[in-house]
């Protein structure tokens, strides 16, 4: 197959077997696919050439969890809780968006990316109420910028769960109202799964960078039929399972209590209704028990590490050098965009690494190979290889972060904070060149996000205004969570 684009002259770094200084190669890519990498690669009559010389080529990074929409409420919350947080944040406390605004926010998160590198995004998206044209409207944006995507609906099937322990004996149910942490639609278990499988079957084989994948929230508003059949259709159709898994010490502190016929145990509960194994990944994973981990190492899960987020909402540090004695396969995402705040694996994959101890490489390994693992992609895209998709990520090496050139995955991951992204290509298409989106008009962009914001802002008002009342009763149950003790300290690095 003759080459339809080559990028000419770039140093490549493989995440398997990286170099200091990575040879100078060219690629060459035809339609989406990766044909060749070699010295001096012919260009045939017509095809592009991207000149990469003095850039290093990586695979494109791989953000394996995510959420499309609370992008446009970055920079809108100091650290808080994580319970506190999400009643600011989920959107059912929110009256529903316009289609401009879903547009707008899929479109603004999946630029950030991008510029940042990003190649694959999990999104893991809340559609509430659930409207059958706000997911057209999310899966048409994401084939308009070109960037690939895992997409799963997140939802569970019992509305009103308790998101904190001593939250029923200490909120007054006045201020309940519709203050919800939760995302939840209600509902028999079987007529979720007949509507998440009619969204997945009516965009079957309509966007070509698009994957879908089953989203149960959190294991705790899930009821335990509504898994067991999340399960039975992950094996029957191959889909991947994205779910939130001990991410705080309150989510912790529950399932305890929840999981009394699974020793108080979420990771043994899940394994009991089937959905334990190679097509799940557990989102955060910071809370669990030392044999937990065995557990997931042994069914082959995955767990997708979010540093920056758990530090901002105080949720605890995930134990990442367990993980990695134990072989846990390691994912990195850069979770909401207003708890983390930023679609940046850069800022990942340092936290990823200062965690762990390590010398960048396991930070670069799951923030490419261990993602695309993770998203059921492992022999698609991570690696810069021929028969690959070709998702490529170029940066400028005449940058201060790479002068002089001494450890590229080190000063990757140490150095870099996603300035010298230069060019970026998603399934053979260049889609940032020279730093700007080649597919929508940025500009344009930016104004459409100004001109939708007054209405955001005023709903994001009243919100703050309801919560007021609720966040000292907040604050006292998770203090009150702080002082329990579960046998386990996630608030200190080891
Ligand atoms: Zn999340």
């Amino acid at each position: 197959m003759s080459p339809t684009l080559i990028v000419r002259g770039a140093r490549v770094l493989d995440p398997v077997a990286p170099e200091p200084r990575p040879q100078v190669c060219d690629i060459a890519i035809s339609g989406d696919r990766i044909t060749a990498v070699g010295q001096e690669i012919v260009a045939p009559p017509g095809a592009k050439v991207l000149e990469a010389r003095d850039m290093l080529a990586i695979p494109g990074l791989v953000s394996a969890h995510y959420h499309s929409h609370d992008t446009l409420l970055k920079g809108c919350f100091a650290p808080m809780p994580l319970e506190a947080w999400l009643l600011h944040a989920v959107p059912p406390n929110y009256p529903q968006r316009s289609r401009e605004e879903v547009r707008a926010r899929v479109l603004i998160g999946a630029l950030e990316a991008l510029k940042s590198g990003i190649t694959t995004l999990q999104d893991m998206a809340t559609v509430h109420p659930f409207d059958p044209g706000e997911v057209d409207t999310i899966a048409q944006a994401y084939d308009d910028i070109g960037i690939r995507c895992v997409f799963a609906l997140q939802v569970g099937d019992v509305p009103g769960s308790r998101p904190l322990p001593f939250w029923d004996e200490l909120i007054p149910p006045a201020l309940r109202g519709g203050a919800t942490v939760t995302v939840r639609r209600g509902g028999s278990a079987r007529e979720l799964i007949e509507r998440l499988e009619g969204e997945r079957r009516r965009h079957a084989g309509r966007h070509p960078r698009l994957t879908w994948a089953l989203g149960p929230a959190t294991p705790e508003i899930c009821s335990e039929e509504y898994l067991g059949l999340l399960a039975e259709l992950s094996g029957r159709e191959n889909l991947r399972v994205f779910c939130h898994v001990y991410e705080s010490k309150g989510n912790t502190a529950i399932a305890r209590n929840h999981y009394g016929a699974d020793g108080g145990s979420l990771i043994r509960h899940l394994a009991r209704v089937g959905l334990l194994n190679e097509r799940f990944t557990l989102a955060h994973g910071v809370w669990l028990q030392p044999e937990e981990i065995e557990q997931v190492a042994r069914a082959g899960a995955h767990v997708a590490l979010n540093p920056a987020s758990n530090l901002k909402t105080g949720s605890g540090i995930a134990p990442v050098r367990a993980y990695i004695e134990a072989g846990v396969k390691l994912a990195l995402g850069t979770d909401n965009s207003s708890c983390s705040d930023a679609q940046n694996m850069f800022q990942a994959m340092k936290l990823f690494a200062l965690w762990a101890g390590e010398g960048g490489q396991k930070a670069f390994a799951a923030a490419t190979l261990g993602g695309a693992d993770a998203l059921g992609m492992g022999d698609e895209i991570g690696r810069i290889a021929p028969g690959r998709k070709a998702d490529i990520t170029l940066l400028s090496l005449r940058d201060p972060a790479f002068a002089p050139l001494n450890d590229a995955v080190r000063q990757l991951v140490y150095t870099e904070p996603g300035r010298s992204v230069r060019h970026v290509i998603v399934d053979g298409r260049v889609v940032i060149e020279n730093g700007r989106a080649a597919t929508v008009d940025e500009d344009a962009l930016y104004a459409e996000v100004e001109r939708l914001m007054p209405a955001l802002l005023a709903d994001l008002e009243a919100i703050r205004k309801r919560n007021a009342a609720l966040l000292p009763y907040v604050a006292e149950a998770h203090k009150r969570t702080q002082a329990l003790d579960l046998g386990l300290d996630r608030f200190r690095i080891g």
